[in-house]
């Protein structure tokens, strides 16, 4: 690292020393980008990467809602207006118990770079809440009900709706946050705000919400491996594939990988991981959605009434396949670490395309990167489903819908930009092949030309 560099890094973990989430995704960015700032002296001098550390606003607010039983709970909210060079701020909305200041700051610093690498106009924000879907708070073992997460997203956007709009932020979904509770959310806001825009993506396709949203993240994942593979003369047919998680990212990426010929062997959730010896069919994966999407249940069950799968609980997919050509961390952060990676490098491995956010440990990527395989880091390879919103924004705005085909086609487009643009900024910094250096060199360009040029603001 540069000196330069090396301060900006020094201030940070000064500054915000007890956010190790984003500590790691700050270095990981930083750490690359050495070549573009000698290059580009005046990023320096305008100070490009102290403001590119400090969000443009934070709201952390009080989120008290009342359970079935009647009692009063509170959880905390948030939203990480991050960066708005280049578009409005843009990025999902996560409730989960591991949600802390940290969590989000990480994830809205990768969404700036992300969203300028969609080659849309938009800038990067996060938010979310502590808030437990998956866990009632009166009842062991049971989900809230859909009234208690309904009352909840009210609650939450009781205070947020101050903070967004169509041109000012837009949120979308994220872990926990799927189309039942972006309809929640978007009822809210509309009341409150007296008006209907496109506030919010990923809505339901009868109040404005776009064909293939939903399946975005995941087939863009898948699309931008098979732009890897290609640049290699190879594809996706007969690849054997492990993915991590079953929620919306790693089913879409499972079903968009049977479509294109690849054997799909593994599933994780919270209680383990399914492998399917001779691949998941497009049956096991149509129920393991219902399970996920309709009865909320766990793959613990799905286990025990599929005599075809062997399950493993507490168990990620990593270490439980002999021959693996290609991996998708698909389920959170941090969930495949040195070890891992080095099981899957010994087995095989030599793709991995990142569908969840930072997925990959610190040492997972020196490994890969020294294995000089296949490795897309995840602001490059799950950046379909912010494109896609993207394209939502775009449909609200104009009033209309476009078809599935036209939208996908859209997407499989600027998953090969991202793909190109990645690999060019590699090439042009004396790094041929390694996404992650392009990615977030490209992605880091743009917006600090922006930033340059609005000033200092
Ligand atoms: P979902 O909530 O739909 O799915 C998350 C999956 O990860 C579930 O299978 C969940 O298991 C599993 N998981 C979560 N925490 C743990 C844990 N501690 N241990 C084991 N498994 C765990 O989320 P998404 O699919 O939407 O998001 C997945 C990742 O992709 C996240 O990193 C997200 O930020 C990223 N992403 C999502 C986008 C989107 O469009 N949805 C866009 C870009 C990135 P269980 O069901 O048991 O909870």
């Amino acid at each position: 690292m540069s000196k330069y560099v090396e301060s900006v890094m020094a201030q940070v973990r000064a500054k915000d020393a007890n956010e190790p989430e984003f500590l790691q995704a700050v270095d990981e960015v930083f750490a690359t980008l050495d070549p573009v700032l000698k290059a580009h002296p005046e990023y320096q001098k305008n100070a490009i990467l102290e403001r590119m550390v400090e969000p443009e606003r934070v709201v952390m607010f009080r989120v008290p809602w009342v359970d079935d039983k009647g009692i009063v709970r509170v959880n905390r909210g948030y939203r990480i207006q991050m960066n708005s060079a280049i578009g409005p701020y843009k990025g999902g909305l996560r409730f989960d118990p591991s949600v802390t200041l940290s969590v989000l700051k990480f994830l809205a610093f990768e969404q700036v770079f992300k969203n300028s690498l969609t080659t849309l106009p938009m800038g990067g924000g996060k938010g979310g809440s502590d808030f437990n879907p998956k866990q009632s708070p009166h009842t062991p073992g049971k989900r809230c009900s859909d009234a208690e997460v309904m009352r909840f997203c009210q609650s939450f956007m009781n205070e947020l709706y101050r903070h967004i709009s169509a041109d000012t932020d837009v949120p979308a979904g994220d872990m926990n946050v799927g189309g039942r509770e972006i309809g929640y959310l978007f009822g809210q806001y509309k009341r409150l705000a007296n008006e209907w825009t496109g506030v919010l993506t990923g809505k339901g396709l009868s109040f404005g919400g776009s064909l293939i949203r939903p399946e975005a993240t995941g087939y863009g994942d898948v699309y931008f491996a098979q732009n890897m593979l290609e640049k290699r003369g190879e594809t996706l047919e007969g690849k054997q594939c492990v993915i991590s998680g079953s929620g919306n990212v790693a089913t879409y990426a499972a079903e968009k990988l049977l479509q294109l010929g690849a054997t799909v062997l593994t599933l994780s959730d919270r209680s383990g991981t399914i492998y399917a010896k001779d691949g998941i069919t497009e049956k096991m994966l149509k129920d393991v959605m219902a399970l996920k999407t309709v009865k909320r249940g766990e793959l613990a069950e799905f286990a025990k009434k599929t005599k075809a799968v062997k399950f493993f609980a507490g168990v990620n997919s990593w270490q439980v396949v002999d021959k693996i050509d290609a991996a998708f961390p698909c389920a959170r952060q941090n969930e495949l670490d040195g070890d891992d990676a080095g099981y899957l490098l010994k087995h095989g491995c030599r793709l991995v395309g990142e569908g969840a956010n930072m997925p990959s440990t610190p040492e997972a990527i020196a490994k890969f990167l020294e294995a000089g395989i296949m490795y897309s880091p995840g602001k490059a390879s799950n950046a379909g489903g912010v494109a896609t919103s993207g394209l939502e924004m775009s449909q609200n705005s104009e009033r209309v819908a476009w078809k599935a085909e036209e939208v996908e086609n859209k997407l499989k487009a600027i998953m090969k930009a991202i793909h190109d643009n990645a690999w060019e900024a590699a090439a042009k910094y004396g790094h041929k092949g390694n996404y992650v250096v392009g990615a977030n060199i490209a992605g880091f360009t743009k917006v600090a030309d922006a930033m340059v040029a609005q000033g200092v603001c």
